[in-house]
């Protein structure tokens, strides 16, 4: 039964850079204003990330790795509202049965922080008091210790820290009034981001301000498809060297292959070639129009009227291409 929960576990979590992003959107989740990020051989030796947020309680740790158990269905009384496929139950679940889980953790009602290991979605012990501030510290090692199809899988160490630190940045841009402090072991090369920062400065602090310069505001709205779109995008004056696109969704960092290929579409009208754009955008759609019952190795999204939506997008962005060359 092990070996089963595990080959799911690494279905789940397939290289440090997806179990970074389940834990960030976990501190997001907890309302974090501050978020630091520690990794040590492309977070396969260590993955930590710490946060100011919430915190778990004390009761709740004996349930934190269970699969598909969330403490976060008890605020919604509606369950379509759940949609927002970051609730899935199985991130720490799955963590723990491919790593070495650690969690400390304090809540502003708690007089102590707590902290406890877990093995294969169990609790072991009881959680410890020990010192510490309101919020949490997840600290993953050995990742994929007992799955060396997984490990042999993965890229060098610099590559896995490459992925790592492009989702990193993507969430503190999005995420812009969070602090983001990113540390790679032994090096002092870190990425770090203000609290209160704009999506601008944010963008300018991790892609250079010969890209961030040059960024307009692209928003749009669409009553019909009730969708809610905000952003920076390439001006037509200008491109990069590859195909920056940062697609949030509800919040979400997701991939869409079929809006990415036809807003490239677009531009490559506008852009000389062997150039492209940067392209950030902030998508809110219905959740209850996103399909949340997608694997979670399939990063690919799929939403109600896809098709629509994608040219409606792609319409706003060309009339905002064209209206800003004249
Ligand atoms: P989900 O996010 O779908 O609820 P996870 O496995 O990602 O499932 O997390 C399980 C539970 O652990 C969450 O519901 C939440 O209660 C708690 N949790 C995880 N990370 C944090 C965090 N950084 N701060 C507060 N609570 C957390
Ligand atoms: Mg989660």
């Amino acid at each position: 039964e092990d070996v089963i929960n595990r080959i799911a576990a690494g279905e789940v979590i397939q290289r440090p850079a997806n179990a970074l992003k389940e834990l960030l959107e976990n501190s997001l989740d907890a309302e974090a204003t501050n978020i630091q990020i520690t990794v040590k051989n492309g977070g396969l030796k260590l993955l930590q990330i710490q946060d100011n947020g919430i915190g778990i309680r004390r009761d709740d740790f004996g349930i934190v790795c269970e699969r598909f158990t969330t403490s976060k269905l008890r605020e919604f009384e509606d369950l379509n509202k759940i949609c927002t496929y970051g609730f899935r139950g199985e991130a720490l679940a799955s963590i723990s049965h491919v790593a070495h889980l650690t969690i400390t953790s304090k809540t502003a009602s708690d007089v102590c922080a707590y902290q406890a290991s877990f093995v294969d979605g169990l609790l072991q012990g009881t959680p410890k008091p020990m010192a510490g501030n309101q919020g949490t510290i997840i600290t993953v090692e050995d990742l994929f210790y007992n799955m060396n199809v997984r490990k042999k899988a993965l890229r060098s160490p610099a590559e896995e820290y490459q992925k790592v630190a492009d989702v990193v940045g993507k969430y503190a841009i999005h995420n812009a009034s969070v602090g983001f402090a990113f540390k790679k072991s032994g090096d002092n090369n870190d990425i770090r981001t203000p609290q209160n920062s704009s999506h601008i400065e944010n963008i300018r602090i991790i892609y250079g301000n010969e890209i961030a310069k040059e960024l307009m505001e692209f928003s749009m709205e669409n009553q019909m498809y009730n969708l809610k779109l905000k952003g920076y995008i390439t001006n037509v004056y200008y491109s990069t060297k590859k195909f920056q696109f940062l697609l949030f969704i509800n919040n979400r960092l997701v991939d869409c292959q079929s809006l990415k290929k036809c807003i490239d579409h677009v531009y490559s009208t506008y852009l000389p070639k062997n150039t492209h754009p940067f392209v950030y955008l902030s998508l809110e759609l219905d959740p209850s129009n996103i399909d949340v019952n997608v694997h979670p190795t399939k990063h690919e999204i799929h939403f109600l009227n896809q098709e629509q939506i994608i040219e409606t997008i792609a319409s706003g962005l060309e009339s905002k291409l064209l209206g800003s060359n004249n």
